[in-house]
């Protein structure tokens, strides 16, 4: 099963003018679908399958009014075939639907507004079964697809990734999709996190959750004030990258992921051995806000 015919995503290297004095690939997962892009097709794969399996008739998620999570869960509901409801953060989203939300409907999702107290009892179980009470035939994906079937998911991307590259560099939400390539790619292989957001340390409770191995670490210190913040520092070095490799990132979390890399090849964190996969994880549709201001 799969939303993606007959593409496997491609491996691209990075200028040795950018990686200097090591190699650096990208996997471009954003390049896989127009709106199931990146990493949340993968997240989502195995639990629409449960989804099937179970008989069920549709998908209910969370998300804010900007959530890539909602929008591809919307659009690969509706490719299945089935019905999608959005639980969205916030009130005030309703009045003033952004590009992401009319998306959403235009997908067939329906969507439920709920203020942003509310929203914050998302993972309560009472709270989710009073939403599957109801929607009885649905089947409840936690916010960002944070959960046993989005890591199932993502650990099927190790397939793609060959055992010489020494560490995998991915940005992380939720940490779903790191968690999965934890699980995915095996202990000899270092999976380096960076954090988009201030304060983004809970995370590594969180994963370390998650996962049964210590051979990964996450770095918060590139968030640029906060998730979906952004300095004309960050957009230069994004069109410096766009110059240099030809690959558009995001600013939401790409963009800060690779400014990271940049700093650590700079400080020479990583061995002149090492082999480095850094995985797009997409969200290009979130740099609408600053495309003046882009060379792509
Ligand atoms: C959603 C998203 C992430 C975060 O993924 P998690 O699995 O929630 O950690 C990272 N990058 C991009 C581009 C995304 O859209």
């Amino acid at each position: 099963m799969d939303i993606i015919p007959n593409q496997l995503p491609q491996i691209q290297p990075l200028t040795s003018a950018w990686a200097a004095p090591i190699a650096i690939d990208m996997l471009r997962l954003d390049e896989v679908h127009p709106v199931v892009s990146g990493n949340k097709w993968y997240k989502l794969k195995e639990n629409i399958k449960a989804t099937l399996a179970e008989g069920k008739e549709g998908l209910l998620t969370f998300g804010g009014a900007y959530s890539n999570h909602l929008v591809a869960t919307a659009a690969a509901a509706h490719s299945f075939g089935m019905q999608s409801v959005g639980l969205v953060r916030g009130l005030y989203a309703a009045e003033n639907p952004t590009k992401t939300l009319v998306d959403c409907v235009a997908y067939g999702m329906k969507l439920i507004f709920v203020s942003k107290e509310e929203y914050s009892k998302k993972e309560e179980k009472e709270y989710l079964n009073s939403w599957q009470e109801q929607f009885p035939n649905y089947y409840i994906v936690p916010e960002g697809g944070a959960n046993q079937y989005g890591r199932q998911g993502v650990a099927q991307l190790a397939e793609l990734i060959s055992k010489e590259y020494t560490h995998i560099c991915v940005s992380v939400g939720t940490g779903t999709t790191m968690a999965g390539v934890i699980d995915g790619v095996g202990a000899a292989t270092q999976v380096l996190g960076y954090a988009p957001m201030k304060g983004g340390a809970y995370l590594k409770e969180v994963i370390g959750n998650w996962v049964n191995t210590n051979n990964w670490q996450l770095f918060d210190d590139w968030h640029f004030g906060g998730f979906g913040k952004h300095s004309q520092e960050l957009v230069d070095f994004m069109n410096t990258f766009y110059t240099s490799n030809k690959v558009p990132l995001d600013m939401v979390y790409t963009g800060k992921m690779m400014y990271g890399v940049k700093k650590q090849l700079e400080l020479g964190y990583f061995p002149t051995s090492a082999k480095v996969l850094a995985i797009h994880t997409g969200g290009l549709q979130g740099n609408s806000t600053i495309a003046t201001r882009l060379v792509y």
